[in-house]
């Protein structure tokens, strides 16, 4: 593959700050990094560049990391776009059409399946997204979550079995069985192809008993713990995340005094988020877009010193968006985040949430996945919101 030097760049985000100088993103101007083996090989001043066997001029614009999406139900037939319709014409948003998307999902093929997964991460790598987590719970049978998973298998490592995304229509009437099902055959054949393990804890879908029993047997199974918390209203999902150890808790829209302070103990060092033990609050800004509802309050949280973790929630009923550019100017107008801020938390926050630490940052050793905006600066992502600023993506060192 040879050697590839990105020369010229005006701003680069490294996320990897000097020793003793407070600056989250790490930024260096000037810069230049060496791309060898889909890793970066070297990052310095520009006048320092070594040769390489081929160059790519920036031409001072910013360079940062790839996003990456912590959060994504990309796994799906069919779309919702009446009921969007619908819910913008006064209608609740209740998390009740989940049902709709899973009728479209037993329904298709793998084929079928596989496209759609294809074409959405697709679409978000042309948004800059270059690490994406994809969760199954569409299928809600032993079947149909295994092979969701399998078919996300194809597309990223970080693969997340949601059996216990809702009750289905056929056990609506007996939901300890239904538990028992997820924690039995569906994890045996979900495990094998899965890494994390995820349980949609709210009022309407599993409570904290359900979901304890059902991360517990994931844990069990040797998969690592996510859960989808607080979004619809208040409720036990963020402390329980806290108190298994879960990677990230996600949306966290509506918080106690003491869910945050519960996220606070979890802190791992700043300079080291992938590595620590820190419990994530993923902020899922799409989804109150797409519901009409209120936001995060995610000053609240970084205030605190939680980790905060930007995402798309990429799905067909309440977030039917990948765009990390989008969430992230979302965070900076609605939730009070900095941009520089809101940019930690698409990058290396996404792989704090994912406890990766080969993603998310731009050092030797790091994975060479790296975006050239059409912009002088990081702040470009929020002040221009909705304009394509991807000029170029690296995955893996890879021009796409
Ligand atoms: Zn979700």
């Amino acid at each position: 593959m040879g050697s590839l030097l990105v020369d010229n760049i005006g701003e680069l985000v490294t996320n990897a700050p000097r020793d003793g100088v407070d600056d989250p993103l790490g930024l260096r101007r000037d810069a230049a990094l060496l791309v060898e083996d889909g890793e970066v090989a070297w990052i310095g001043p520009a006048r320092y560049a070594p040769a390489a066997d081929r160059r790519i001029d920036a031409g001072g614009a910013a360079v940062l990391p790839g996003f990456v999406d912590s959060h994504a139900h990309l796994v799906f037939a069919g779309d919702r776009a009446a009921e969007f319709a619908a819910r913008m014409a006064g209608e609740p948003y209740t998390g009740g059409g989940i049902r709709t998307t899973v009728g479209a999902t037993r329904a298709a093929s793998d084929d079928e399946l596989r496209a759609n997964v294809r074409r959405l991460r697709d679409e978000a790598m042309r948004q800059g997204t270059t690490t994406i987590e994809i969760k199954s719970g569409y299928g809600l049978t032993v079947a149909d979550e295994a092979r969701s998973l399998r078919i996300a298998a194809e597309f990223t490592g970080d693969t997340t079995f949601l059996g216990a995304h809702v009750v289905p229509a056929e056990y609506a009437d007996r939901p300890d069985d239904y538990v028992g099902l997820v924690c039995g055959p569906m994890l045996a054949a979900a495990a094998p192809h899965a890494r994390w393990i995820d349980v949609f804890c709210e009022r309407g879908a599993f409570d904290a008993d359900h979901a304890r029993a059902i991360l517990a047997c994931g844990q069990a199974a040797g998969l690592g713990v996510r859960v989808h918390a607080n979004q619809l209203g208040p409720g036990p999902g963020v402390r329980l995340g806290v108190e298994l150890g879960a990677a990230s808790v996600d949306h966290c829209t509506h918080l106690s005094d003491a869910d945050v302070d519960a996220l606070a103990s979890t802190r791992s060092a700043a300079d080291a988020p992938a590595a620590g033990t820190a419990t994530v609050a993923t902020l899922l800004p799409g989804a109150e877009f797409s519901t009409r509802s209120p936001y995060p309050d995610a000053r609240r949280l970084l205030d605190a010193g939680v980790t905060v973790a930007l995402a798309t929630d990429c799905n067909p009923g309440s977030s039917y968006t990948s765009s990390m550019p989008f969430c992230l100017a979302l965070a900076v107008r609605e939730m009070r985040m900095t941009p520089a801020e809101a940019v930690w938390a698409a990058t290396a926050g996404g792989a704090a949430a994912l406890r990766r630490d080969d993603v998310g940052v731009l050092r030797p050793g790091a994975r060479a996945d790296l975006v050239i905006l059409d912009a002088p600066t990081h702040l470009h992502l929020a002040y221009r919101p909705g304009v394509p600023l991807i000029r170029q993506v690296l995955h893996n060192g890879v021009p796409r």
